[in-house]
């Protein structure tokens, strides 16, 4: 038997009625904040991700489904969405008239080659959204905004946001200077792919699964310390504005997340300090990594199956339909016609309806009738039918009444 790819899952029955929930949630939600929906293609050439997420980072060293494809092209499988945003937002040169900021939100399925255990897979959705533009603290107040309320309106109230400040280009350098140095005495202490990193990039080791809990991390530099007067004053803005909009957020000094283009804030979502339900930042130099001009930038991505897996665990209930509005039952096969006409109409005027399609017994339709959980039921009979009529059974109730078959959406209308 061919079976689904390990860190795979399959979406039917209540998951997808689930997320149709929350994909709305969000769509209704970006709405309001004036985000515009966009998707981009699931593989990419390969250099757009090595060269926007970093050489260096596990994610393009280790995770990424690279392959060529039958042109001996070097494709790539999309593992986050910010890098396909920007090369669609400068293919399309929408620098070139940045009157009004750029903003567009995505729910798109990513792929890391990753060891797949709960909440973490190969196949996984991701939905986020990016802005670009403007380089003023308030749109990172917004940016955080709309995640804070995205998890709040699905019914995480608890959620709390941790941020840092990696600061701008001349901050990060002297960070990354202190780090190197130390590091440098500590290095036979720390994991081969650690060893790599104090040379690419030091800021990695501070979120190395392996390394996390040595001593020596908790003594590290941290980035707040090295922010200039510039950088410091806008992080401390920043918070003043998440105040301000009564956002529940805590300063995390450690914080500087898996990708490279991060400058200035940095911020997870986190609950009942578990894992990241999803992470953000402003990458002012990405744009321009691509090779378009100095665009400011700042975005954020949910971890979408891991927030589902959050609101189960939490105990928030998602409202999904296990019911059907009517069941059509025929007594013999000359009511079939009627049937068939009478579901589409049915249907076409909002209702859920089905009938028989395997030729059952009149008993076997009556179990379907509650396996679908009916809220009506119509027996369509010769002998009614002949004078256009119908008996309808509220299927709780149990209680019956004989309506004229012209009546029968307004008779639903009224008792639904
Ligand atoms: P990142 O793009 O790595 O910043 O991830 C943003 C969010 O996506 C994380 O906070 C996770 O909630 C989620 N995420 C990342 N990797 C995975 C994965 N392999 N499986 C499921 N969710 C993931």
């Amino acid at each position: 038997m061919i079976t689904k790819q390990k860190g795979t899952y399959d979406i039917y029955g209540d998951l997808a009625k689930k997320r149709a929930y929350v994909d709305e949630i969000l769509a209704t939600l970006c709405e309001k904040y004036n985000y515009g929906y966009i998707e981009t293609p699931v593989f990419e050439a390969s250099e757009l991700f090595h060269r926007s997420v970093g050489e260096a980072t596990d994610m393009v060293q280790k995770e990424t489904y690279d392959f060529k494809d039958r042109g001996e092209r070097n494709i790539t499988l999309r593992p986050e969405g910010t890098a396909g945003v920007v090369r669609w937002f400068l293919e399309n040169k929408l620098y070139g008239n940045l009157t009004d900021p750029v903003k567009v939100f995505y729910n798109m399925k990513m792929y890391r080659y990753e060891r797949p255990q709960n909440g973490r897979n190969r196949e996984f959705t991701q939905w986020g959204f990016e802005c670009f533009g403007s380089d003023d603290v308030m749109s990172d107040a917004e940016v955080i905004s709309l995640a804070y309320n995205a998890y709040r309106l699905l019914g995480l109230d608890d959620v709390t946001i941790k941020i840092n400040s990696l600061g701008d280009t001349e901050s990060r350098t002297a960070y990354r200077e202190a780090l190197l140095e130390y590091f440098k005495p500590h290095i036979d202490s720390l994991c081969e792919d650690c060893k790599e990193r104090i040379h690419k990039n030091p800021l990695r080791i501070l979120d190395c699964k392996v390394d996390g809990h040595l001593d020596i991390m908790k003594n590290a530099p941290k980035t707040i310390d090295y922010l200039n007067d510039q950088s410091k004053k806008r992080f401390e803005r920043l918070q003043e504005l998440l105040d301000l909009m009564d956002i529940k957020y805590a300063l995390d000094t450690k914080l500087v997340r898996g990708l490279d283009y991060y400058n200035h804030i940095v911020f997870e979502v986190v609950l009942n300090d578990s894992y990241a339900l999803g992470g953000g930042g402003r990458y002012n130099g990405l744009v321009e990594t691509l090779g378009g001009p100095s665009v400011p930038g700042v975005g954020f991505a949910m971890g979408y199956d891991r927030t589902l897996l959050a609101l189960e665990e939490n105990g928030v209930t998602i409202p999904i339909n296990d019911s059907i509005d009517v069941y059509l039952l025929y007594v013999s096969e000359s009511e079939k016609e009627t049937a068939s006409y009478l579901t589409q109409e049915l249907r076409l005027n909002g209702f859920i309806t089905e009938t028989d399609i395997l030729g059952k017994s009149l008993k076997g339709q009556f179990k379907s009738v509650d396996r679908y959980n009916a809220k009506y039921l119509i027996v369509l009979n010769d002998e009614k039918l002949v004078n256009n009529e119908i008996v309808i059974k509220d299927n709780k109730t149990k209680e019956e009444e004989t309506i004229k078959l012209n009546d029968l959406i307004d008779y639903l209308d009224m008792h639904m």
